[in-house]
């Protein structure tokens, strides 16, 4: 049985911010994108039924554009894909529902990229990464997920984390 359920955008920081105040931010966080893998992988099912049961011969062209109609349509946000690195896909979300008011540290749309984690790597047939390298949440104009192979995700991590800004990173990959 398909079974869906609507909640207020606001319970996903709330639910990160109490997660947080018992087991600190980075293992909330950690914990929260874990669960959305899960869910991301359930949310597969749901837009291969849209795109007739088969995502993995589905082109580019008609994926993107339907990945970001099944979020947008459920009220998660829109998310616009690029690929400014042959091993590097980019999604960002302008109006990501996770993001709240811009009060976090570091990207905190931990459930969304776990989600993002789920669908690309059932929809690729093998482990797909996901890094959110930017966040409405800490201050940036979108939230953007950067995702790959896990070698490449975490060497982006490792050069993000150290200062490096995502351009340059990009070029030196
Ligand atoms: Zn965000």
């Amino acid at each position: 049985m398909q079974r869906d359920v609507t909640l207020p955008a606001e319970a996903l920081p709330a639910l990160r911010a109490t997660l947080g105040a018992e087991v600190g931010p980075v293992v909330a966080l950690q914990a929260l994108q874990a669960a959305g893998y899960r869910a991301g992988e359930i949310v597969h099912e749901r837009l291969a039924a849209v795109l007739g049961g088969d995502t993995a011969s589905v082109a580019d062209a008609r994926f993107w554009p339907a990945l970001s109609e099944f979020f947008s349509e459920r009220g998660w946000g829109s998310l616009d894909h690029s690929r400014p690195h042959p091993a590097v896909g980019l999604l960002s979300s302008p109006d990501c529902a996770e993001a709240d008011v811009a009060e976090e540290r570091r990207p905190s749309c931990s459930f969304t990229a776990g989600i993002l984690g789920g669908v690309l790597s059932r929809a690729a047939g093998g482990p797909i990464a996901v890094l959110q390298v930017a966040c409405r949440a800490a201050g940036d104009d979108a939230c953007t997920f950067a995702f790959g192979s896990e070698a490449t995700i975490q060497t982006l991590y490792e050069a993000l984390r150290v200062g490096t800004d995502l351009d340059s990173v990009l070029r030196s990959l």
